[in-house]
């Protein structure tokens, strides 16, 4: 097959792994910028060019588009929708999960487990926006962080409220979370492949830290996960129309919890602590999947 990763950096871990993986299964792998795609979208015949040719004869893509590139990086996707093209993760999956407030709505509905959670852009309620949560400890968010920037954990309710309004001055869309301190500072990435876990990993933040992200300093290892988080992870893929997907999902007295479900996982966190071979697991579900024109997304939101 032949097959196009679609990503900013050829000397990624992640890239050069799902290349080499490809190619060890006889693909023909081309990793493509997809930041320097030009696309036509007039014609009848939708076409996509990349330093100076056109994209041509893909049997599939493999979207490892970063948060910041989200607008450009879904529409080069959605082009290749357009020509038919298999893509790992669809566009509208993609967009859906970066909002994380759209996400925890859509996950809400669907019944799975969440830490109780609000939402506020520029409230003057902020006691009855804490009241939500059941007070503090709490920990606050902003919408478009990533990698542990931007979360929060308030201690007291006038931390709170100082952080909050501090946010509000920022103009900024804010999630009040409940906060899970039974997790320890850990939490769990489940790594769902076609609707299966292949791989899991707990990560756990750095002395005093609460939060596990491995840029915070977070160390990961191996983890046999529970069945109920079994499923909780794949529902939460699913509901999320994600076919690659890391779901974060947090130990509760409540039961697993989703944190956030993440459309272009890493791989060399993943495949360090487990010693599985994601990357291959991603290439052969394309093998087993690829179909021209096989549109899957029927989610509503
Ligand atoms: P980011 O997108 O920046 O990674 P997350 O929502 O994943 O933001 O939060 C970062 C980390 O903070 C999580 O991996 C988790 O360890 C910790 N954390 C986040 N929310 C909570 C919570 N409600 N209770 C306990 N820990 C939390
Ligand atoms: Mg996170």
């Amino acid at each position: 097959m032949k097959i196009a990763i679609l990503s900013r950096d050829a000397s990624l871990y992640s890239t050069k792994r799902l290349k080499e993986a490809g190619e060890q299964r006889g693909h023909e792998i081309k990793v493509v910028d997809h930041m320097r795609c030009y696309m036509n979208i007039t014609s009848h015949r939708p076409s996509i060019m990349y330093q100076g040719q056109p994209l041509e004869n893909f049997d599939a893509v493999i979207p490892r588009i970063g948060a910041s590139n989200t607008f450009y990086g879904t529409a080069v996707v959605r082009q290749f929708e357009m020509m038919e093209v298999f893509t790992a993760n669809e566009s509208q999956a993609i967009s859906r999960s970066r909002d994380k407030l759209r996400c925890l709505q859509i996950l809400a509905k669907e019944g799975i487990g969440l830490p109780v959670t609000g939402f506020a852009h520029s409230t003057q309620d902020i006691e009855g926006l804490i009241n939500i949560v059941n007070g503090a400890p709490l920990v606050i968010k902003l919408l478009e962080g990533t990698q542990g920037i931007g979360v929060v954990l308030a201690e007291t309710e006038q931390a709170a409220t100082s952080v909050i309004e501090a946010f509000r001055g920022l103009n900024a869309n804010i999630l009040v979370q409940e906060f899970i301190a039974e997790a320890k500072g850990a939490d769990l990435r489940c790594f769902v492949v076609n609707d299966r876990v292949v791989a899991a990993m707990k990560r756990q933040g750095a002395e005093g830290e609460f939060r596990s992200n491995l840029h915070r300093g977070g160390k990961a290892q191996k983890v046999k996960l529970t069945p109920e988080e079994r499923s909780t992870a794949v529902r939460a893929a699913k509901t999320m129309g994600l076919k690659v997907a890391g779901v974060d999902l947090l130990r509760s007295n409540h039961g697993p919890v989703v944190m956030e479900v993440n459309s272009s996982p890493g791989l060399e966190g993943i495949e360090k602590a487990t010693e599985v071979d994601v990357s291959g697991k991603i290439i052969e579900f394309i093998e087993k999947k690829a179909v021209k024109g096989a549109m899957r997304d029927r989610i509503p939101y």
